[in-house]
């Protein structure tokens, strides 16, 4: 069994038009019988916006955990009210991790200087709260490098979630020290992903995570449509193909580490 280890339902509900619990119904019936339901979520909520919605599901179902961040992308409206209701919100009994949060320069190049403070800051936040840590890093290599290795992370789970960088990019993350984990999402399919396989061949046994990032990032043949955790088959074959291990060892390896990075 697998746990989708990162996933935005709310998002997915609006960008598919279709609610959690209908997609829940559906899935076991699928016409594709790749498609398989996860065993657990984490939900992660990255806009305070979306706090209170996060909080409904987790306390709605069992298996559906969140976690609490703020993502870069909202890095000139952020208040001090919204990271005091995030803080707030990693206390709650179903909060699994703090983020995500982290550096995009893909989509906020002209905000780099902004965005290191806010990440400096969410990061001893994150820290202190005591929870693992899911960072969103993009095109933002070497900064993020120099913060992360100034930061007193020994001890700390760290996801480096969707990665979408190079294989010198997962040996320097690797290198750092704290328990770093690399989720690896629907990209790793992508024809033009080269990279994120190469990176997907080092990474070690232990430090591997299965997540779809829907409803963004559909694995192929679905890519370009509404991602939803049921392709979660789809990342752990390429993977397995790429590693050269049988998928259900795959299965059982991200099923551990994920137990051991989120405690679930
Ligand atoms: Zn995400």
């Amino acid at each position: 069994m697998f746990i989708d280890t990162h996933c935005h339902i709310d998002s997915y509900e609006r960008h598919a038009g279709e609610n959690f619990d209908t997609l829940l119904a559906r899935l076991p019936h699928d016409s594709d019988p790749a498609i398989m339901l996860p065993e657990a979520f984490i939900h992660v909520a990255c806009d305070p916006a979306d706090f209170d919605y996060a909080r409904e599901l987790s306390e709605k179902y069992g298996n559906v955990y969140a976690a609490y961040g703020i993502h870069p992308e909202y890095v000139e409206t952020e208040t001090p009210e919204d990271e005091a209701r995030m803080l707030e919100m990693l206390k709650h009994p179903k909060c699994v991790a703090c983020g995500e949060f982290g550096l995009d320069y893909h989509y906020g190049a002209d905000t780099r200087e902004a965005q290191t403070k806010l990440f400096e800051r969410h990061l001893r936040l994150g820290i202190e709260s005591g929870k693992p840590l899911v960072l969103h890093l993009r095109e933002a290599d070497d900064d993020a490098l120099a913060i992360l290795g100034n930061a007193p992370l020994k001890g700390v789970n760290v996801h480096v979630h969707c990665f979408t960088g190079t294989r010198d990019f997962a040996e320097r993350l690797l290198a750092l020290d704290a328990n770093i984990f690399i989720g690896f999402t629907g990209i790793v399919t992508f024809k033009n992903a080269a990279n994120v396989r190469e990176a997907a061949e080092i990474v070690p046994d232990g430090q591997m995570l299965l997540e779809t990032d829907a409803p963004y990032m559909a694995p192929v043949p679905y890519r370009g449509k509404p991602c939803h955790s049921g392709y979660i088959p789809y990342i752990a074959k390429t993977l397995a193909e790429t590693r050269k291990t049988p998928v259900e060892e795959i299965y059982r390896l991200c099923r551990e580490n994920t137990r051991r990075c989120y405690g679930i």
